[in-house]
């Protein structure tokens, strides 16, 4: 298998990700181990308002948590894997610095730039995916989403089990990484491509501030997502994985992670099915649907975070306050 990347080395950016037991689960019989051991699981505790009072606490959530890791050590466990550059480790070879600009298809295979020849693509080349565009040149694609996400990794000692505060058209969450650091995460609503500081945050409470000033560097990024309904994660030979097929808002941190669930599902469908098109069906029927879910789903919490209307704010906190009341109610009983 080759893999062909167009940055001129791999690398990842400075933030953490959640990693869903689910996605933990396809990197362990994929070979990727020790995901678990590099991480924190995220002990949510809970929600809270920007002045510091809890909305809901995380004794009252009796739900699944993921794990939360760095990006840059989930994927020295990944590239210790597969993925050594210019040398072939785990049935992969590694192409860096090289963009696709182009892709045939005919009957018995798939030919890349017009030199490269395989008989299956798998485009997992994000939301402004190039093979997807000209597989779909009539599709919408990204969409802004009207929110702009603000993250860093704070090397600070607070003693916080983290969690994440709504205010009125903003969210900020945090969790402590493996190595004491903490990362978080923050949002506002604003017109695409405004760049700045984070400064609403530097009155919520602590340790919110505390984080921001431990920061070196902030990464913004507006958040986009693909138009609904997705095109069919399959044409012929190419076949659509992660946010190339169903880019989704970060609200519910599931987007890499569903990238990792379609790698298993595919693998599982390619190894379980001797015809290549009724594999990669069967690989669209699961994932697509799936996937539209979460997009919408994420969307939906996107909506009720970021809503700037006060009435809505407070009846939304309630209605946690009094969901959590009952989910702890549940659990006892
Ligand atoms: C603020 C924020 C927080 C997030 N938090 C989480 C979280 O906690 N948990 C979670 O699961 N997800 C999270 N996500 C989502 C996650 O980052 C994405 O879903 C994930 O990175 C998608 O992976 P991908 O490989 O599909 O696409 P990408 O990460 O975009 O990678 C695409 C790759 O393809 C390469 N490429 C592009 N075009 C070409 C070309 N023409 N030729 C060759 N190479 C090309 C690019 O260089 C890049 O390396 C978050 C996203 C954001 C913005």
């Amino acid at each position: 298998m080759t893999v062909l990347e167009r940055a001129p080395e791999l690398g990842e950016v400075g933030a953490g990700i959640s990693v869903w037991p689910s996605a933990v689960a396809v990197l362990e019989g994929l070979g990727v181990k020790g995901v678990e051991k590099a991480s924190v699981r995220a002990k949510p505790a809970g929600m809270r308002k920007p002045d510091g009072r809890w909305v809901v606490g995380a004794a009252e959530l009796g739900v699944e948590i993921p794990v939360m890791i760095h990006r840059a050590q989930l994927h020295d466990l990944i590239t210790a894997e597969f993925g050594n550059p210019a040398a072939e480790s785990g049935g992969v070879t590694v192409c860096t610095g090289y963009e696709v600009v182009d892709v045939q298809q005919d009957r018995d295979g798939v030919v890349v730039n017009g030199e490269l020849r395989a008989d299956l693509l798998v485009a997992a080349d994000g939301v402004r995916s190039v093979i997807r565009q000209g597989l779909y040149p009539d599709y919408q694609g990204p969409r802004y989403s009207g929110v702009s996400a603000f993250r860093g990794i704070a090397d600070v000692a607070v003693d916080d089990g983290g969690g994440e505060t709504w205010g009125r058209g903003q969210l900020f969450g945090f969790a402590r990484l493996i190595d004491g650091r903490f990362y978080w995460y923050g949002t506002a609503n604003q017109p695409p491509g405004t760049t700045g500081e984070p400064t609403a945050f530097t009155s919520w409470h602590e340790p919110i501030p505390q984080l921001i000033s431990a920061t070196e560097t902030v990464l913004q990024n507006d958040i986009y997502d693909l138009t609904l309904p997705l095109v069919p994660f399959v044409q012929g030979r190419i076949v659509l994985l992660g946010d190339a097929a169903h880019a989704m808002t970060p609200y519910l941190g599931r987007g890499a992670c569903s990238a990792i669930e379609d790698a298993g599902a595919l693998a599982r469908h390619l190894e379980s099915t001797p015809d290549l098109t009724a594999a990669l069906t069967a690989y669209d029927a699961e994932r697509r649907p799936a996937t539209t879910k979460l997009v919408k789903r994420s969307r939906s919490i996107g909506r009720l975070s970021q809503t700037e209307n006060k009435l809505l704010c407070t009846l939304r906190d309630g209605v946690f306050r009094i969901g959590g009341k009952l989910m702890s109610l549940r659990a006892r009983t």
